[in-house]
C-alpha cells in the first residue's frame, strides 16, 4: 500500500492500532481471494481497491471535503443515496465486517450486540478506520432495536441524522417513508448549502441505477451453469458497491462482465462439473466478512446468489426514471426502497417469496440461512424462511455465526456434511 500515513494522522487516527489492522487484513486476502483459480482479469481492480481500502477511497473523500464537498456515511440499505449525491454531497457505506473492531464496540455496547453494530461502533470510538473518521455526518436509521440506541452513541461523537423506517408495508408507510426522504432531502440541502433541484435528483437516480444495473448484470452471469465468477468474488464486489464511486463502479463492473460474457460463451467456469449451487439469505456480509464464502467454496460448494443486504436486497429493481418533479422523484425514490425486505417489516412474506424465486432464478441446490449472532431479527425469521424452504422442497441449512475464527472448524464440518447430504 502507499504511504497514507500523513492522511491518517491528520483524520486523528490511532496510528499505532491501525498498524494491527493494516498487517492481518492482506494475509486474510491473500488466503482467501489470492489463492483462487482462474480468475477474472477484470478482478484487478476490485483487489487493488481492497489492498488500497484505507488509502485510495479515503484520499479521494478527503480530497473532495476539501473541494467543499461534504461525505455521508450510512449503514443501511434503506437510505436513499441519490438524495446524497443530488445535494453534491457523497455517501459511503460505514457497516464494519471485522471482528477487529468489534472489542472496542464492546465497550459501550451489551455484549449480546450484533457483530455488525459493534464493529461499526468500535470503528469510530477507537479511531482505526478512515471511513468512520471523514464522514461529516452519518445518517443512521431506525431498523433494529440494536442500531437506535448504538445511534444515541454514535451521535455524542459525530453529527447523526437518523431516520425513521416505518416497520409495515401499508399505503400509509409508503407516505410516511416519502415524508422521511424529503425530511432528508431537507437536512442535506442545509449541511451541503446546495439545492436538490428536479434535474439533479434525476441525474443521481440514473447513476445509482446504473450501479444496480451493473449488479444485476454481474448477478445474472451467475444463473448460468458454467459459472464464470466465484461467490467470493461476488461478495468483495457488492461490498465495494457500498463505498467506491458510483460511475466508477458501475464501468469497471461491466467491463469484468464484458469479460463473464466471453466466459460463458466459451463454457469457461470457476467450479468443477456438478459442483453443488448454495444460495445465501440472511444478515449482511459487510467488507470485511468473507467467513461463510471461503468456508462453503472450500467446502465443495458454489455460491451463486446471495438474498442479503450485500446482494440482491441491494441491487434488485430500480426507481423509476420518468419522474419530472422533485416531489414526484421523492415518491418513486419510496416506492423502490419500500420495495426491500429486510426482517425489520413485519408482516415479511414478501422477504420469503423473495427467497423462493431466486431459488428458482439461480438452479439452487440448497440455501445456507445465516444470522450474525444476537441478531433477533433475522434470527426469529429464520423459522419462517426455513418452514417455508421444507415445503418447497429445497434443503436449508440454518448457521449462526459472528465475526470471530473460534467456529470456523465447526461450521466446516456443517457445511461439509449439507454439501454431500445435496450430493446424494
Ligand atoms: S439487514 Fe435490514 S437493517 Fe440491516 S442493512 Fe439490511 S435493510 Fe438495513
Ligand atoms: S444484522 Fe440484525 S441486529 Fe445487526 S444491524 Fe442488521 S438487523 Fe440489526
Amino acid at each position: 500500500m502507499a504511504d497514507y500515513r500523513e492522511m491518517w494522522k491528520e483524520l486523528g487516527m490511532d496510528l499505532e492500532t491501525h498498524d494491527q489492522l493494516c498487517e492481518v487484513l492482506p494475509m486474510a486476502f491473500t488466503d482467501v481471494y489470492l489463492s483462487q483459480k482462474n480468475r477474472p482479469e477484470n478482478m484487478g481492480y476490485f483487489d487493488f481497491v481492497v489492498s488500497e481500502i484505507h488509502g485510495v477511497r479515503p484520499a479521494e473523500l478527503v480530497q473532495a471535503q476539501k473541494d467543499g464537498k461534504k461525505v455521508f456515511g450510512t449503514f443501511c440499505v434503506y437510505v436513499p443515496d441519490e438524495v446524497i449525491f443530488a445535494a453534491d454531497g457523497i455517501a459511503t457505506g460505514l457497516c464494519g465486517g471485522s471482528q477487529f473492531w468489534v472489542p472496542g464496540g464492546e465497550k459501550v455496547l451489551p455484549t449480546n450486540t450484533c457483530p455488525l453494530i459493534k464493529a461499526s461502533v468500535g470503528a469510530r470510538l477507537d479511531s482505526t478506520c478512515p471511513f468512520f473518521k471523514i464522514a461529516d455526518m452519518y445518517i443512521g436509521e431506525t431498523t433494529c432495536d440494536g442500531k437506535k440506541k448504538a445511534w444515541e452513541i454514535l451521535g455524542e461523537d459525530v453529527p447523526m441524522y437518523v431516520m425513521d423506517l416505518p416497520q409495515m408495508k401499508r399505503s400509509k408507510d409508503y407516505k410516511a417513508w416519502a415524508e422521511e426522504i424529503t425530511e432528508l432531502k431537507n437536512k442535506v440541502e442545509d449541511f451541503t448549502g446546495n439545492k436538490v433541484t428536479a434535474e439533479k435528483l434525476a441525474d443521481s437516480i440514473k447513476l445509482i441505477n446504473n450501479k444496480r444495473r451493473a449488479l444485476d448484470r454481474l448477478y445474472s452471469f451467475r444463473k448460468n451453469k458454467n459459472i464464470p465468477i466465484s461467490g467470493k468474488d461476488c461478495l468483495l464486489i457488492s461490498q465495494i458497491a457500498f463505498y467506491d464511486d458510483p460511475t466508477r463502479f458501475a464501468e469497471m463492473t461491466n467491463k469484468l462482465c464484458d469479460e463473464l460474457e466471453k466466459r460463458v460463451e466459451e463454457g469457461v467456469s470457476v467450479f468443477p462439473e456438478g459442483t453443488k449451487r448454495i444460495l445465501l439469505a440472511g444478515t449482511p456480509l459487510a467488507i470485511p466478512n468473507w467467513k461463510m464464502h471461503n468456508i462453503i467454496e472450500t467446502s465443495g460448494g458454489a455460491v451463486v446468489c446471495e438474498e442479503m443486504c450485500t446482494g440482491t436486497r441491494y441491487f434488485e429493481r430500480l426507481v423509476d426514471e420518468t419522474k419530472d418533479t422533485v416531489e414526484e422523484q421523492i415518491d418513486a425514490l419510496a416506492e423502490r426502497y419500500m420495495g426491500i425486505n429486510c426482517a425489520c417489516f413485519t408482516p415479511n412474506q414478501g422477504r420469503i417469496d423473495d427467497i423462493l424465486r431466486l431459488c428458482k432464478e439461480y438452479d439452487i441446490d440448497g440455501v445456507i440461512d445465516i444470522n450474525l449472532k444476537f441478531c433477533n431479527l433475522y434470527d426469529t425469521e429464520g423459522f419462517l424462511v426455513e418452514r417455508a424452504l421444507k415445503e418447497a422442497g429445497i434443503p436449508v441449512l440454518g448457521i449462526e455465526t459472528d465475526y470471530t475464527d473460534s467456529d470456523v472448524q465447526q461450521l466446516r464440518t456443517r457445511v461439509g456434511a449439507f454439501i454431500e447430504m445435496l450430493e446424494r
